[in-house]
């Protein structure tokens, strides 16, 4: 079966590494070249041996010694001799290497539209049975040149860096893989977003005043932060809320991410900063954490302490998408619980309320009513209007 699979390759002229690729799949170990190789060898001895079916000419290179030899090789037909073009694309990706710091890559082909119709019709002819692509091929074979150039590792997860080899321009890019840190956050003061707000409204955010010696120290070129759920802008995050910030492009990676973490200032405390991975992201994305919060609340007019006492009726809550919101967010109605509620009197017209509650819930709206679009509330329970004066988150209940 192989033999006769390989005969038939061999109607048309292929390198060793094109006819073993087609053989890839068998045997660990061995290069498609050896691959290659080693059936020629046999299918030399068979024409040799006087099999009529064998041209000489589909083993040139093998002296035979009972017919006459063909010296000279034809350029493949699969690959066009791009094999041993190998070394000046792992060239060209070193002289990229040294734009940048990093340690583990990865190649990438893009193949001419001529070897990808030359595979084709070659795998149309003879099946695709244990072959491999030919980009598959020069992908390992660069990386391992590339390696011995550049003494970094060859890496299929998650590397730092992709090189890209563009088989029609005859050119080499280079791709930075983004640079993740984790981290978790506190938000001192009011009036910061989170993430940068593209209107230029808010001078700052949390992202932005976290991102800078992160940014300084990794050269990169842009930044995103990924936090597990958001405050609102006006309220502050005394609990410490998990993060990822994400560096693109950066050209260092070797940094001290706990001392740097110390360098952010103003209103934002950072703790348990390491490097992370795209794969933290979207683990904090989905995380669904339960938030206990503390606000102040004003009341148009006088509560007593016990009427406070009747707040622990809240427990499971209707909530239209709040007005604020209603711009960004779709109409919906969600059921979110309160886990647990305290309030304390500070006089009657005001008292502090501890709230603990499901991912989701909307504080502000909890305490308001939302013009009777969250129910039950804390003012339809008492039957004042109350309003949320002062927000801060807590904890986060990270589970
Ligand atoms: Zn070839």
């Amino acid at each position: 079966m192989i033999i006769e699979k390989a005969l038939k390759i061999l109607k048309q002229p292929v390198c060793d590494n094109c006819l073993g690729r087609q053989f890839s799949q068998l045997l660990s170990g061995f290069t498609n070249a050896e691959r290659g190789r080693a059936i020629r060898m046999v299918v030399a001895m068979a024409a040799d041996a006087g099999d009529a079916s064998i041209d000489a000419s589909s083993v040139p290179g093998f002296k035979l010694r009972n017919k006459p030899s063909v010296s000279e090789c034809p350029e493949c037909s699969v690959c066009f001799g791009i094999f041993n073009e190998l070394g000046k694309y792992a060239k060209k990706a070193a002289a990229q290497a040294k734009k940048t710091e990093f340690s583990t890559f990865l190649v990438g082909t893009r193949p001419s539209s001529e070897l990808a119709a030359a595979e084709d019709a070659l795998w149309e002819r003879v099946g695709i049975d244990h072959c491999e692509p030919l980009k598959a091929e020069i992908n390992r074979e660069v990386g391992k040149l590339i390696e011995k150039q550049i003494g970094k590792k060859f890496s299929a997860k998650q590397p730092d860096v992709v090189f890209l080899i563009d088989l029609t321009a005859k050119a080499v890019g280079m791709e930075i893989n983004p640079f993740f840190i984790y981290g978790e956050y506190q938000k001192l003061k009011r009036g910061i977003p989170q993430t940068r707000w593209p209107s230029g409204k808010y001078k700052t955010s949390v992202e932005q005043i976290t991102a800078k010696p992160f940014m300084r120290a990794t050269g990169g070129s842009g930044h995103k932060f990924h936090g597990a759920g958001r405050e609102d802008i006006d309220a502050r995050c005394l609990a410490w809320r998990p993060f990822v910030l994400e560096i693109l492009d950066p050209k260092k990676r070797d940094i001290d991410a706990a001392a740097l973490a110390k360098k952010v200032g103003a209103g934002v405390k950072i703790r348990n900063a390491r490097l992370s991975d795209i794969a933290e992201v979207r683990k904090l994305k989905e995380a669904r954490l339960d938030k206990t919060y503390r606000a102040l609340v004003k009341c148009s007019a006088p509560v007593s302490r016990k009427d406070l006492a009747k707040l622990s009726a809240l427990k499971q809550i209707g909530q239209q998408t709040p007005r604020r919101v209603l711009h960004r967010r779709s109409d919906l109605m969600r059921r979110r619980s309160v886990k647990g509620i305290k309030a304390k009197y500070i006089n009657a017209k005001s008292f502090e309320l501890t709230v603990k509650g499901e991912s989701g819930l909307y504080i502000k709206e909890l305490i308001s009513g939302d013009e009777g679009r969250t129910t039950p509330s804390v003012s339809a329970i008492l039957g004042v209007q109350c309003v949320c004066k002062e927000l801060d988150v807590i904890e986060v209940h990270v589970k």
